[in-house]
């Protein structure tokens, strides 16, 4: 997972500076087709490392980011696509800033004062690739979370999005991100299952089997991945390669089974 830094310190929930002891993480999603990190989040000037911020997440000319005061809203990172094209986390929040992501549910109390919170960039909900790399950075960025504060990802309550918020009664009325996972056949314990095998190191980033081109795929994977290139999925690196992990293959290949890649 790449992770980047770039603190929202113009936001007035960053200038609060109330904090919280994180009992868990929740997840949300945007809400709006733009996968593009630099949509929400820019440095400022005083901003550690701006220039090379402003590089890898590119300049939103449209001033309508989160790090400028008069916003009621502030998470802790965003999942998204960098300018060029991959998909990185970024940190925007101090880990035990209280943020300002879930409203006041109908217990009265709010997820604002136990959970770290973070968006996913949606784009079109349709795109297999997209979700797959954005729902993996996601849980790996929660198995850091999870680890950094001692926290059971299998726990009730612990890791947790949105609406799961405000059937527990501590969010207000969202989708998120119900509207997106099970379009492509996931929902939050599939989710929860994933961060806990992160932490656990079965899916290790460096024991991950990558091929170089479509003839060193697996037959039974081919068919899928082929699919994929056909549709524009799947670009690769651009000079023929594709680089495909088999990881990314096995989930071509469900979402293929599924239908989602007609
Ligand atoms: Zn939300």
């Amino acid at each position: 997972m790449k992770l980047l830094k770039c603190i929202l310190t113009e936001n007035d929930c960053y200038k609060t500076g109330r904090t919280i002891k994180p009992q868990g993480v929740m997840v949300h999603s945007t809400g709006a087709n733009n996968a593009n990190l630099r949509r929400y989040v820019q440095p400022a000037a005083s901003t550690p490392g701006q220039e090379e911020l402003l590089t890898a997440l590119g300049t939103n000319l449209n001033a309508n980011h989160w790090n400028r005061p008069g916003l009621d809203v502030c998470v802790h990172g965003f999942v998204g696509r960098l300018a060029d094209g991959s998909v990185a986390a970024v940190q925007t929040l101090p880990w035990n800033r209280r943020g300002w992501h879930a409203g006041t549910g109908t217990s009265g109390k709010s997820a604002n004062d136990t959970h770290i919170s973070f968006e996913i960039c949606e784009d079109s909900l349709t795109d297999p690739v997209y979700f797959q790399q954005a729902y993996r950075t996601a849980a790996e960025l929660t198995a850091a979370l999870c680890r950094n504060f001692g926290l059971d990802p299998m726990g009730d309550g612990v890791v947790i999005c949105h609406q799961d918020g405000y059937r527990r009664g501590t969010a207000s009325n969202h989708g998120d991100i119900y509207n997106w996972f099970p379009r492509f056949g996931l929902n939050m314990n599939d989710f929860r299952a994933e961060v806990a095998r992160i932490m656990s190191g079965e899916s290790e980033e460096d024991e991950m089997v990558y091929y170089k081109n479509l003839a060193d795929v697996p037959e039974y994977y081919q068919h899928a991945v082929a699919k994929a290139v056909d549709r524009g999925a799947l670009n690769g690196t651009g000079e023929g390669e594709l680089n495909v992990s088999e990881d990314l293959c096995r989930t071509l290949t469900v979402l293929d089974r599924l239908g989602k890649l007609d």
